[in-house]
């Protein structure tokens, strides 16, 4: 039984979207963030039947309610289905205490589980429309990959993804040109916002109107709703009673991991805190802290490296859960409700030497291998215990995020516990494969008879 449900936008003077709208148009006319009118409530029986449904089936249910009835749920089941083939294992670290592994996509990511629907939703969209659309993006590595997989095969979508030459890994580059058919990668002689600046130039360009571009990055609506369904999975597989609170600890950068956990416990998942953990990028543990909010700029780079975001753009979605408002350039219109915030959230800012340290220690004690970002988030989680007192500390069900596969940071690694981390599967099927990319200087005119080109 899904109702009807509508989309408005952070900055309050846009109208109310579809859910299709909002997807295929990414931002909001007046520069805002989408997010859904209502968030539906779960009952206790629900929440309660979830323990014993797999991924794809809890996921239909969830995303059904969210998005309302512009699709059937039964399509959304068949969608999830094939994209959530993965694994999602939640494992014990000690006593009551769990590191949910998001690493087990096509590109060992847990940008893969927002990515893959996303592709899939406007794949489903645009071939009602019979309608083509050219989704253009600018990576500093992962969102990349990401996106290249998780759009590779779809017949109404193309996909131009541009990388800046010497600043992505050589496996992030093969997890992208290793693909081929609808995807096409070019490299640009420049840094991630000369890539970025093409993209803006391209969409803000008439005489590609025709192309329809479209946009795939972390604000989309479409990214952001399938990442309130793995705090629903942790909290099934290990709640003793079905209305057990659960302390989620959450690796942040763009606050998109964290806004899915907040639409999660709005839907009625008992969630007691979450845990805020930030690399040295510490501008809302700061803002938390004082009330101020100051971004950082230019952002610090940290060994968790996607992580390195001096002004979330999530963050205006977060405030407006909390009855406030911020703009674009992170200004403050409306205060939010600060003591509330206080009160759901504990935060911390994890140094680069506070990460490396977490990874020895978590591996000598407990043999537990964490890559950098997962590395903060458990950092974050022993601090929050520790404010605990000690009745409380060994009660709490606690589950911290692992964001992406160790193997993709094997060398971070190796320096710390001198072990190399084995890849997973779905990064050697990638080795040895044919790549293909072409590299186009740093020029807007040749970036633009590239696409009439091509498309
Ligand atoms: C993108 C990313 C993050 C940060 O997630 P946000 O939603 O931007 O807060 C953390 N870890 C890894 C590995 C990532 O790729």
């Amino acid at each position: 039984m899904t109702g009807k449900n509508s989309y408005y936008s952070t900055n309050l003077k846009a109208p109310r979207a579809s859910f299709r709208e909002a997807l295929l148009k990414g931002l909001a006319p007046d520069g805002g963030l989408y997010f859904p009118t209502v968030l539906p409530k779960l009952d206790r029986e629900e929440l309660a039947s979830f323990s014993s449904m797999d991924y794809p089936q809890m996921a239909a249910i969830i995303l059904s309610r969210l998005i309302g009835n512009e699709i059937e749920e039964k399509e959304v089941l068949k969608i999830c289905e094939e994209i959530y083939t993965f694994r999602i294992p939640v494992e014990r670290v000690y006593g009551r205490n769990y590191l949910m592994r998001l690493d087990q996509g096509p590109t060992a990511s847990f940008k893969d589980f927002a990515a893959l629907f996303m592709g899939r939703m406007m794949q489903h969209f645009l071939s009602l429309e019979d309608q083509h659309i050219t989704i253009l993006t600018a990576t500093s590595g992962d969102t990349g990959s990401a996106v290249a997989n998780a759009f590779y095969g779809l017949e109404n979508i193309g996909v131009v993804i541009l990388f800046p030459a010497g600043e992505v890994t050589d496996m992030q580059r093969k997890q992208m040109t290793t693909l081929h058919r609808n995807i096409r990668i070019i490299e640009i002689e420049g840094k991630f916002d000369d890539c970025q600046n093409l993209v803006k130039k391209a969409f803000m360009d008439p005489d590609l109107s025709e192309l329809r571009l479209s946009s795939a990055n972390s604000i989309n609506i479409g990214r952001l709703l399938p990442q309130s369904i793995y705090y629903f999975w942790a909290w099934s597989r290990l709640s003793v009673k079905t209305d057990e609170q659960a302390v989620f600890s959450v690796p942040c950068g763009n606050f998109g991991n964290l806004a899915g956990g907040l639409i999660a416990r709005e839907m009625g998942l008992p969630v007691k805190k979450f845990v805020i953990a930030t690399n040295e990028n510490n501008e809302v543990p700061q803002f938390l802290e004082t009330g101020q909010y100051s971004t950082i700029k230019p952002s610090m780079n940290c060994i968790s490296s996607a992580m390195n975001v001096g002004h979330p753009s999530n963050l205006a979605r977060i405030i407006a859960l909390y009855n406030g408002t911020m703009d674009e350039e992170g200004t403050i219109t409306k205060t939010p409700d600060l003591s509330r915030m206080r009160k759901d959230f504990f935060s911390k800012s994890v140094s680069d030497q506070e990460t490396m340290e977490t990874i020895a220690q978590c591996y000598r004690q407990f043999r537990l291998l964490l890559e950098p970002h997962g590395a903060v988030a458990w950092n974050g989680l022993m601090a929050f215990l520790k404010h605990q007192p000690d009745y409380l500390r060994e009660k709490f069900l606690c589950i911290s995020l692992e964001t992406a596969h160790p193997a993709k940071f094997g060398e971070e690694i190796k320096k710390v516990i001198n072990i190399l981390p084995d890849l997973p599967d779905s990064l050697i099927k990638m080795e040895g494969k044919k790549e293909e990319y072409i590299s186009l200087g740093n020029n807007y005119e040749v970036f633009k008879s590239y696409l009439f080109n091509n498309y």
